[in-house]
This record gives C-alpha cells, sequence and structure tokens, in this order.
C-alpha cells in the first residue's frame, strides 16, 4: 500500500513521528509538501519566513533524494491537492505531524474529516513538543497561565522522553504532475536577503547549529544569554520553528555531546529556555485569540498612543536615536534574527516610550524575523507590554540606556550594528546625545523622544488603566 506524508511543520526525516508512522506501515511513501499560504490567514508566513521555508524545502528535496526520491510539490487548495494525490498514487493513508496555531487547526480539522468521509485513513502525530497542549494542566484541570508551575509540571516528563530513533529507510513514490519548488516563488524580489547568508536552513544546518553551541556555547549559556555582542545563546529557534530539529532532539544532542566532555556541564538553564517555547504553544493552544488580543482583559481599556506610522517606521528602520533599540531593529533586518534582550528592549521602546499598540510591533516582527513564530511572537510581544499571561508588570519599564551599559557594557554590539557610531568613546555609545557635537559630526540621528518624559507618560497611561471599572 501507499501513503502520503503531508510535510507542513517538520521539515526533517529524522525524529519525524508521522513520516516514521507511514514508512512503517505502508510499502511507498509519498512525500508532499502542499503551498496553501491563503489557509494560514492573516498569519500566512512572512517575507523572511517564506526565504527560510525556500532554503529548507531544497535542503529536504537533497535528503530525500538521498532515499531516491524527492519532495512532491502541490498548490493549494490543500484538500483538492491531497485528494489528487490519493487518486494519482492509489493512496490508502494520510500521515501529518500536528499543528496548533488557529487556522491550521480549523484547516485541518475540515481536511481531514472531508478525506475520513473519503475512506482515507488519517494519522496525526507530536513532533514539535515534548508534551501536547492538552496533556498537561493544573490541579483545578485548567491550562496553565503561569510558566514556572507549567515549567515544574513538564519538566520531569523530558526525562521520560524515549532515545532519538534513526530515521527509518524510505522507499518514496512520485506524483505525475508535482509542481517545481521555483513555482512558489518564496524569495523576496528585493534584494534584502543578502545578510540571511549565515543561516543554513534545514535538517543538516540544525544539527550543525547544534554542534557550534554544544561546543562552546552552552557551558556558559546563563553567564552569556544575556550579552548580544556574544554568541551565547544556541540560534535554532528558525530550526525548531520550521521543525528542521525537535526540541527532543535537541535535549538528547546536546546530552550525548556532552557526554563526551570532562567537565559536567549544567543544561537546566537552557531547557528552562524550551519550556518557554511549550508554555507559548500551550497558550496559543488553549487562548487562540491572544495572537491579537490582550491575555490580560484589564489591558483592553488601555489608551494607546494613536498609530504614528512615521514613528513606526523609524522604529523599523533603527533610526529612532536610541543606539541599542537601532542596533536591534538593524540586526533584525540585516540578518531576520534579533538577541532575546534586545527583542525586549524593542518591543518595550515601541510599546512604553511610543506607546504603540503591542500588536504592530509583532507585525514586523512576523514579517522581518526568519524564526517567526506565532506563538512565541505573541508571547513574547505580550509579556514585554505587560498584557500578557505571567507578563512583566508594566510599570517595570526598561530604561534602554541603563540596559545598554548593562548588557553591552562596551558598546561591540552596538558598534556593529551602527556604523555612525563604531568610533563613539565609552559612555557615549550608549547615550550619544551627551555630547552634542559628537552627535552631530556622527551621523547619527537625535532620540526622537526623550526617555524620561515618555517613560512618566506610560506610567500615567497605566495608572488611569487601574482606576477604569
Ligand atoms: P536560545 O536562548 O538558544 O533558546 C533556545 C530555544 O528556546 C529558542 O530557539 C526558542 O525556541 C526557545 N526560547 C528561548 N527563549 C524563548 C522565549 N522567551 N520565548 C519562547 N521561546 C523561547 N521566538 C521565536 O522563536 N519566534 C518569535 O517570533 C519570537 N518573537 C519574540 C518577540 C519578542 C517581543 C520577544 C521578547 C521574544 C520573542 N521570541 C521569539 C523569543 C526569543 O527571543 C527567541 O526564541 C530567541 O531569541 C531565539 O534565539 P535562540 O534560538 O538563540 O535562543
Amino acid at each position: 500500500t501507499t501513503a502520503i506524508h503531508w510535510f507542513r511543520r517538520d521539515l526533517r526525516l529524522a525524529d519525524n513521528p508521522a513520516l516514521a508512522a507511514a514508512a512503517a506501515a505502508h510499502a511507498h511513501v509519498v512525500p508532499l509538501y502542499i503551498h496553501a499560504p491563503e489557509e494560514e490567514g492573516e498569519w500566512a508566513p512572512g517575507a523572511a519566513s517564506r526565504w527560510w521555508l525556500h532554503h529548507s524545502l531544497h535542503a529536504l528535496d537533497a535528503g530525500l533524494r538521498r532515499h531516491r526520491g524527492g519532495l512532491q510539490v502541490l498548490h493549494g487548495g490543500t484538500l483538492d491537492a491531497l485528494r489528487a494525490a490519493i487518486q494519482a498514487t492509489g493512496a490508502t493513508a494520510v500521515y501529518a505531524n500536528r499543528l496548533y496555531d488557529p487556522a491550521s487547526r480549523r484547516r485541518d480539522k475540515a481536511v481531514f474529516d472531508a478525506l475520513e468521509d473519503d475512506g482515507i485513513e488519517v494519522v496525526t502525530c507530536n513532533a514539535a513538543l515534548w508534551c501536547e497542549p492538552w496533556d498537561i494542566a493544573t490541579k483545578q484541570d485548567e491550562p496553565y497561565r503561569v510558566f514556572t508551575p507549567f515549567w515544574r509540571s513538564l519538566r520531569p516528563r523530558i526525562d521520560e522522553v524515549e532515545a532519538i530513533a534513526e530515521p527509518s529507510p524510505l522507499s518514496l513514490a512520485a506524483l505525475p504532475h508535482a509542481a517545481t519548488l521555483a513555482s512558489l516563488d518564496l524569495l523576496p524580489s528585493l534584494d534584502w536577503a543578502r545578510g540571511f547568508k549565515a543561516w543554513t536552513p534545514g535538517e543538516a544546518g540544525a544539527q550543525a547549529m547544534l554542534d557550534l553551541f554544544a561546543d562552546d556555547a552552552v557551558g556558559h549559556y546563563a553567564e552569556s544569554r544575556d550579552m548580544p555582542a556574544r554568541h551565547g545563546t544556541s540560534r535554532l529557534s528558525p530550526h525548531l520553528h520550521f521543525g528542521e530539529i525537535s526540541p527532543r532532539q535537541v535535549a538528547a544532542g546536546l546530552r550525548q555531546r556532552l557526554s563526551r566532555r570532562r567537565n559536567a556541564v549544567d543544561i537546566e538553564p537552557y531547557l528552562r529556555q524550551l519550556g518557554w517555547r511549550e508554555f507559548g504553544h500551550h497558550l496559543l493552544y488553549h487562548f487562540p485569540k491572544t495572537t491579537k488580543e490582550n491575555f490580560n482583559p484589564r489591558f483592553d481599556g488601555f489608551r494607546w498612543a494613536r498609530r504614528d506610522n512615521h514613528a513606526l517606521r523609524r522604529w523599523q528602520r533603527g533610526q529612532t536615536g536610541i543606539p541599542i533599540v537601532d542596533a536591534g531593529m538593524r540586526e533584525l533586518w540585516a540578518t531576520g534574527w534579533m538577541h532575546n534582550r534586545v527583542r525586549m528592549l524593542t518591543a518595550s521602546f515601541l510599546t512604553k516610550n511610543l506607546r504603540q499598540h503591542w500588536v504592530l510591533g509583532s507585525y514586523w516582527f512576523w514579517d522581518t524575523l526568519v524564526d517567526a513564530d506565532l506563538a512565541n511572537n505573541a508571547m513574547g510581544w505580550q509579556w514585554v507590554a505587560g498584557s500578557g499571561a505571567d507578563a512583566a508588570p508594566y510599570f517595570r519599564i526598561f530604561n534602554p540606556v541603563t540596559q545598554s551599559q548593562k548588557f553591552d557594557p562596551d558598546g561591540a554590539y552596538i558598534r556593529q550594528w551602527i556604523p555612525e557610531l563604531v568610533d563613539a568613546p565609552g559612555h557615549l555609545v550608549h547615550a550619544p546625545w551627551e555630547d552634542e557635537a559628537f552627535l552631530k559630526a556622527s551621523g547619527y540621528p537625535a532620540p526622537m523622544v526623550d526617555l524620561k518624559a515618555t517613560r512618566e507618560a506610560a506610567l500615567t497611561a497605566y495608572q488611569g488603566l487601574k482606576h477604569d471599572p
């Protein structure tokens, strides 16, 4: 018999439960990718994600060719594409790994119900998470809203996860009418992704990134993870988003690599960060509206400033005049990624100092991050804005200058991304406006707002919220 494996955000051959199950139960597997971005509604992949997807699909295709096959590509709608593939190959079953965002869940339910009505067997598996969002609950049998108890409950289960199976041998079948990857037209027409070259999308690229992290950074992750000038984090986020590697593979791979070391390395702080990713999925699954609506409804009465396109543009382009904020926004534009500490600072500047709605920031990140992920992006923005589950309290407003002094003490990160400040002396790299003559000569903009005054205004707006009924 023949089965279809429908690839989505599980773009890997190893530790792919649905693919392995299809290969175990059927003589032939059709490895299929369906391009139907309109089915993901408002959260169809942004420009940076499409760049990643293009290269990741090519890498997957190359991997499948080593099994004497190749990725079969069809254009959407999904149900029609699957029915056409079934008809062309005589497949009796469709296998897929589950997705958790609301648009995909709705679509999947409709598609799988229709296929089952057609008499096709549908098998779905979990490839992305340690624990399904519905398999973990509070004592009151409710979804978690606070990270620490969520993590306490999830953490023991991570050790229960079995060893990672080797990729199964595949006997692949092809479609007579498949489209080419080039026909998906995923690459940007602008020459914007030039700086993305440091990335290697795909399964092998993910393993290489894990090697790099295990060799060095994981040993000092707890100390370095907040320092944007260091390569102190794993940079696995886009690989995890596209399912080129699973959290189980990350944890098992680290343990295996580190077991060969003489000194013990504590990977707990790193596992905890992966726990935040699980928490994001948990929240997205149980509270699907929070991609756009405040998790905490008390914030519905908050008086955001009116949308200011000019201010937004300066923020997007890294022209706010606040060095650590601009360095982050320029890193994002140039590489499709931004360091977590700086994501927090740029988001805080937008939502507190400019008082622009967090959704406006999340849209920009969605379009420009190679790791844009609905669960993590919404959670990250709401955390900074103060409206989220287990969020930073609104009144704790980051001071970008003291944060910059603390986490980028010699300004190496700022100098890397802001050429105007490359020769800035000492403390001026964090606050160049303190020397007017220097600022003028540097060509770097003056701050677009007064940090102190906007902070006060944000706190006043927050006070107003508290007194609202
Ligand atoms: P590491 O420190 O090496 O962590 C390993 C993995 O754990 C990450 O790859 C990621 O999958 C997960 N992780 C780490 N920190 C977090 C976190 N705070 N929340 C959720 N998961 C986490 N992450 C995304 O993957 N996609 C997004 O769209 C995204 N948007 C964000 C928006 C804002 C405003 C903020 C503050 C954070 C956002 N994050 C997002 C979370 C975090 O910044 C990135 O996951 C992290 O910077 C990725 O780099 P890394 O792989 O080197 O992380």
